[in-house]
Order: C-alpha cells, then structure tokens, then sequence
C-alpha cells in the first residue's frame, strides 16, 4: 500500500477558523509594531521596560479576547472533518497555537454549538502558546521555533519514527508524512525547521507575498477542503 500522511498539525486562527476575527493590523496599530511577524517576539524586543511590556501585552490580550466572539469556522470544515474521521486513528492530528488556551476552549464550543465531536477528539494534542513541556521541564518556544511540532510528534508518541531534526527552513523535509498546515509564514517556518512538511492556507486572502515563503511551503490551499483532499490521498515524494 502506498504510504500516506501519519500526522497533520493545524494552526487555529485564520486555519481552523476563519481569517480576520484577530484584527492583528489593530494590534500593531495600537502597539505601534511597523512591520509583520510575531507580535509578541516584537514586544520582547522592542518594550521600554517591564511596565511598557505589560501595557501592550495587555492591548493583545483584549484583542484576542474580542475575536473570540468574532470567531466562524474555516471553509470547507466539514469536508476536514470527514477526511480526519475516514482515516481514523491512522492519522495523528494535533493544533499549535500561538493564541491562549482560551481560544482553544471557545473553538470546543463553537464545534459542538454546530453539532460536531469535542475538538479533543478531533484534534488529539493541542498546543497553545507557552505550552509547558513535561519533556523539556519548561515553557516550550513559539512559533517559528520547531519546538511545538517536536513536542506535538513526541505526545503522538511517534518520537522514534519521526526523531526531533532541526533543519533550515530550505531543507527538504526528512519527515514527509508530517503535515502542518497554517496561514503564516511562521507556521511554515516552524513546520520546515522541524522538518515536517509545510501548507500555507489562504482562505481566499492573498496577504503580502513574504519573500521567506517561496523556499518554505510545500503546498499551498484554498481552503480545508483542499487540505482534507490531500489527507486522503497516497503520499507524494515532494
Ligand atoms: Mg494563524
């Protein structure tokens, strides 16, 4: 039998959700961040001090908290679900989040609120930002560190058959049947460090071309159906 994917990790917001409920053009405004990228990696090096840190950490808090209410599901949910329920327990599934572990609860409740399972039985690991890892005995990194999908493959317990690599984001992947799917270049950017093949979804959005992703995204989606179609065919040697 042709092999086929082991284990796919999705992002949350503008992946599994649909894009815009997080105005992060809002968030930079209010912060004053120029550019993209992560908004928290840019507080970190940017605040004044501890206070300034606070101050607009606490803007992006009551930012998030405001898109919750916002928050719809991706299109093309139901084809996903079908695919991840026809292929059972042989395909691993997991979320990474950079948002908080209160995203991840409201996504429980809009899924059921539309007649689905639990997201825990959808997405069996679900990684939100500072993750505290057992394994390394601390907070894990964010995105676009590798250390979330390393994390993520190790509580698949498929850790020997997919061993941690760190590679460059150029690299081909080493782990084929790993397939993380996201809308940012930073899901991208950690699914290739990590040596896991990357999906950059765009939900019918065409952000500014990021020049960093031309040599890091292996495939590229409409929308979930796309990826549920992809899930269920044989592997392709990329
Ligand atoms: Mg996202």
């Amino acid at each position: 039998m042709s092999p086929r994917y082991a284990g796919v990790i999705f992002d949350l917001d503008g992946t599994l959700t649909a894009p815009g409920a997080i105005r992060f053009d809002r968030i930079r405004a209010r912060i004053g961040m120029p550019t993209s990228g992560s908004i928290l990696a840019w507080i970190a090096a940017h605040a004044r001090d501890d206070t300034d840190r606070t101050r607009m950490e606490a803007m992006v808090w009551e930012e998030e908290r405001i898109a919750l209410e916002r928050m719809e599901l991706g299109a093309g949910f139901a084809a996903l679900v079908a695919a991840l329920e026809a292929r059972g327990p042989s395909l691993d599934t997991a979320i990474c989040t950079r948002n908080n572990d209160e995203a991840l609860e409201a996504f429980d409740r809009l899924l059921r609120g539309r007649g689905y399972r639990p997201s825990a039985e959808l997405f069996r690991v679900q990684i939100a930002r500072s993750h505290h890892s057992p394994h390394l005995d601390r907070a894990l990194e964010n995105k676009p560190s590798p250390e979330p999908v390393h994390e993520i493959i190790r509580r698949w317990d498929l850790g020997e058959v997919f061993p941690p690599v760190v590679a460059h984001e150029h690299d081909p992947p080493r782990h084929e049947a790993v397939l993380f799917v996201g809308d940012d270049v930073d899901d991208c950017l950690s699914a290739r460090r990590a040596g896991v093949q990357s999906g950059l979804i765009q939900h019918g959005e065409r952000p500014a071309e990021d020049p960093r992703l031309s040599r890091t995204v292996d495939h590229r989606f409409d929308d979930l159906s796309q990826v549920a179609a992809e899930l269920s065919r044989p592997l392709r040697s990329c």
